[in-house]
């Protein structure tokens, strides 16, 4: 039956969608792209491509896929849908409702952007396409509300498209993630993590403002002042109150050159120690500064008089040969044997990852500058290295890997991704348990791990997304820890990892650390349940205000 009920939805929706049809399944001339935007598509091209995401694990096809030209179109579609799903329930009918799955770069690794046989998929990699050019809109003038600059970005805009428009102003978004291409929508209902966040919070700490296609067909612009609950919802939301069709997104000043270093530590408590420390100092900065002299000048009695925007750290594994991921060759290769000797002597050691900024392409002051920042640290002498690049390169810096891994046919493989958040006074158990004991055992690691923290402050507690409680902990925790298993593995190879991962999540529950995962993906409502802890009761009220027919985004599987 609700195969039935699907397709006499897309027929109607067919009809009703004035100026969309359903285009014939592909003939040779077209490849994938070039479709036009703005049809309904159900051929098995378009329905198996909308089947999968990065991480390869889930597939699950959908019963239409959206190509919208506007965001009218998507407006329509969760119209529709959304009175289909009313006149059903008024009828007590026992079939599945109908959903609507935005999906962005699908760079999500479990399905989170998949909807099934009852769903529909929007492709927003179509609006992109669609309106590319006009899907950042750059406003520098300082005497606009909010003050600063922003831009009001397309919800399927990539962050690269963000970075290239702004800079043509000479300005920039201030938080990031590690990897550009990577869509504001998608990044926006999770949290959007990188180095930046100690100091200025994740992406969804930057928003001033949004519009978003509630569940029920609603258009509605959101703020902190203007249907705030709506606003603080969607974002790190997992897609679940709405589809971000614009967000405005503070910018600053952007920078010219990056230093970017790297110090490798054997010792885990020098690492987090000088982490914690670094991002301490650095975190209560100023953070508008439009000329070189003021952030020169700029000491907080810290004693460092840098701008330290980036801080991260991973982990190197011995496996018993040269490390081999996309951040390992940062180091000269002529310190390649020193540094396997090094890995092999410790069996796990640590890279500690940071930038400086530089905001004119005169930058001799950063080398005494980092010499004294340097001083300080206790990473194993010997074993530091900085280079000296351009903003765009420093944050694109994913991409050259990406390439390359593609073009040996190592992108497209599965990622059973792991990320978690780990409060500071559990981190040392997790770095003995998790790296110096599974980790090592199980021998099956592959792809970067990283190990970064952040400071609480700098996350909004009415936003959706979830960190570790506060309360959790033994003592007030002013910062939590990021790691990420960025596995990626051959095509048969993933279940043993996925072992792992479970035998990590499971040590973190028996120690009672108080761990959140990020990028979570669960399979039961209880689970979801016990996920957000105290914030469920709201996350649910939130659901049932905004997509009473639970209709958007089934792939995160918390209502569906
Ligand atoms: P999708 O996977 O397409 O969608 C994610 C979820 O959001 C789905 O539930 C979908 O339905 C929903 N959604 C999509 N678009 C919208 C919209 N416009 N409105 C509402 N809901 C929407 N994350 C970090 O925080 N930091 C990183 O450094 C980082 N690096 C990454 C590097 C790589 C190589 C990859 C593959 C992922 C990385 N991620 C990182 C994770 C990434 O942020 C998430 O997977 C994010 O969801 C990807 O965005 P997307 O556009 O591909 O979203």
């Amino acid at each position: 039956p609700t195969y039935f009920i699907v397709l006499l939805f897309i027929t109607r929706l067919i009809s009703t969608l004035q100026g969309i049809k359903t285009s014939k399944p592909p003939n040779h001339h077209h490849h994938g792209r070039h479709f036009p935007a703005g049809t309904l598509r159900t051929d098995p091209t378009a329905v198996s491509a909308a089947a999968t995401d990065y991480g390869h694990i889930v597939h699950r096809r959908p019963a239409a896929v959206l190509h919208p030209s506007s965001v009218d179109d998507i407006v329509k579609l969760v119209n529709l849908a959304y009175d289909h799903n009313v006149r059903n329930h008024n009828n007590n009918s026992t079939s599945a409702g109908l959903t609507v799955a935005a999906r962005g770069r699908s760079h999500s690794v479990r399905g989170q952007a998949m909807a099934a046989a009852n769903g529909v998929v929007v492709d927003m990699m179509r609006l992109r396409t669609a309106r590319f050019d006009k899907n950042v809109n750059v406003v520098v003038s300082s005497s606009s509300k909010p003050p600063g600059p922003y831009a009001d970005v397309g919800g399927e805009a990539l962050w690269i498209d963000v970075l290239e428009a702004a800079l043509r102003h000479g300005v920039a978004p201030v938080s990031w993630t590690d990897y550009l291409y990577l869509t504001v929508g998608g990044t926006l209902s999770n949290a959007g993590i990188s180095g930046q966040t100690f100091r200025h919070g994740p992406q969804i700490s930057n928003v001033h403002e949004m519009d978003v296609v509630t569940g029920t067909g609603k258009l509605v612009t959101c703020s902190p002042s203007t249907n705030a609950d709506l606003f603080y919802a969607v974002l790190g939301g997992l897609g679940q109150f709405g589809i971000i069709t614009r967000a405005r997104i503070a910018l600053r000043p952007a920078p010219k050159k990056v230093r970017w270093v790297r110090m490798l530590y054997s010792d885990f408590s020098a690492f987090t120690s000088d982490q914690e420390r670094l991002i301490t100092v650095h975190a209560s900065r100023k953070q508008e500064h439009d000329t070189t002299a003021e952030v020169r000048n700029h000491n907080d009695g810290g004693g460092l008089d840098l701008e330290l925007d980036y801080l991260e750290g991973s982990v190197m594994v011995d496996r018993g040969g040269p490390p081999s991921n996309w951040r390992s060759s940062f180091f000269p290769t002529s310190d390649a044997p020193r540094i396997v000797s090094l890995v092999a002597q410790h069996r796990v050691i640590y890279c500690l990852e940071l930038a400086i900024n530089s905001y004119t392409n005169h930058h001799h002051h950063l080398d005494t500058e980092l010499e004294r920042l340097l001083q300080g640290l206790s990473y194993v002498p010997g074993f530091a290295h900085s280079k000296d690049v351009s903003y765009v390169d420093f944050l694109d810096r994913v991409r050259g890997g990406e390439l390359e891994l593609q073009s040996r046919g190592l992108w497209e493989v599965p990622h059973p991704w792991l990320n978690l958040f780990v409060p500071k006074s559990r981190i040392a158990e997790f770095d003995s348990g998790v790296f110096k004991d599974i980790v090592l055992r199980r021998n099956v690691t592959t792809g970067p791990v990283l190990v970064y923290p952040m400071n609480r402050n700098k996350w909004d507690e009415r936003t959706s997304a979830v960190i570790p409680a506060a309360a959790e902990a033994e003592e007030e925790e002013d910062v939590f820890y990021t790691v990420g298993f960025l596995h990626s593995s051959g095509h048969e190879g993933w279940e043993e990892v996925e072992e792992q991962n479970r035998e990590i999540v499971e040590f973190c529950e028996r120690s009672g650390m108080g761990v959140k995962q990020y990028l979570a993906h669960y399979a039961t409502t209880e689970e979801w349940a016990r996920h957000f802890g105290p914030k469920w009761t709201r996350f649910r009220h939130r659901k049932s205000e905004f997509d009473p027919m639970k209709m958007l985004s089934p792939g995160q599987r918390i209502f569906n």
